[in-house]
Formats: structure tokens, sequence, C-alpha cells
């Protein structure tokens, strides 16, 4: 049976990441399972100049290691990303494949100066893990302001949606529409 594996990816500081598992199930109705053991190592998409981590390269080594589970695989890094034509982004996914990854980096309060609030970032790293593997499960953005799969350039626009679909993106994903 399909399920959805979640795969740290560096070290993982205080996140806990199997405060994933039981929102993401109730999202995708697929079991979840937090992988155990050493993260992912990351090194081979350190960019030395830019000191960011490239998502791309990232989610090639999630296939490499992982591109045989049945299901779809969401790494979850503290790093932060970028692919080369952005500043930063809060996640990549493969549109229809298999792997996803989404990064907690600027989702912290302290990463703006401001005092940590791990409810709110909870929040933000469940909602950015939905739009990521909305991706994978063939969704592109929606311009439903309050839906998961429109897209964020910043938390604040994070902070404003919810963290499910639209009705309309839900029938797309489980192909009722
Ligand atoms: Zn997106
Ligand atoms: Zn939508």
């Amino acid at each position: 049976m399909p399920s959805i594996l979640v795969v740290p990816v560096g070290a993982m500081g205080d996140l806990d990441l199997t405060a994933l598992s039981e929102p993401l199930n109730e999202v995708f109705r697929l079991p979840v399972s937090i992988h155990i053991g050493s993260p992912l190592d990351p090194q081979a998409a350190f960019d030395t100049f830019r000191n960011q981590y490239n998502s791309t390269l990232i989610l090639t080594r999630l296939l490499d290691r992982y591109g045989q589970h049945d299901g779809k695989v969401l790494g979850v890094t503290m790093n932060d990303l970028f692919v080369p034509v952005l500043t930063y982004v809060f996640g990549e996914a493969q549109l229809s494949g298999t792997a996803a990854v989404v990064s907690a980096h600027r989702l912290m309060e302290e990463f703006y100066g401001l005092t940590p609030d791990p409810a709110m970032e909870h929040d933000r790293l469940l909602k950015e893990s939905v739009h990521e593997l909305g991706h994978t499960f063939g969704l592109v953005h929606c311009h439903e302001p309050e839906c998961v799969m429109r897209s964020s350039n910043a938390v604040e626009d994070i902070d404003l949606k919810d963290v499910g679909m639209c009705d309309r993106c839900r029938s797309l994903m489980e192909g009722t529409a």
C-alpha cells in the first residue's frame, strides 16, 4: 500500500518530525511513516558561494536513496534552500512525481529576530509540507486565497493559508474533477 515517508535531511535540531505524521495522514488519507536513523546527508547539495543548499540536488539525493518507495517521499530540512533563479525557496517538489523537500529554516520566528513560536512554526511547516506533497500528486498553484496550494513568497503568505486544499484542488487530487 502506498505511503508517505518523511525523511530528515541534515541535522534536525529541536524539530520534531513525528508531529507531522497525524496531520499529513488526515490530509492525504495515506499512512505516514517517519524515517528513523541517520538523516540524509545534504552536503552534496551545498553551494559554498551562496551558503545555501540547492533544493533540486536534494530531490535527486532523495530519489537516489528512496526512489523505489511505494508512495511519496518528503525530505524535511533545517537548512536554507535555493534554486538558481531565486533567492530562496520554502521547498521544491517533482510535479506528479515521488519526491518533495521542505525547509523549516525561514519558517522559524527566530530567523526574523522574533521570539520562537513553536505552534505557529509547526503550522507553517505542515502547510508547506502539504503544499509540496500536493505538487507530487499533480496539483499546480491555486489562486484561492486560503488554499494550501496557493504559492507563498513569504511567511506572511503561509500564515494566511489553510492546512488543507480548496474543494477544487481536492477533487483534482482525488481524480474526481
Ligand atoms: Zn508550489
Ligand atoms: Zn486550491
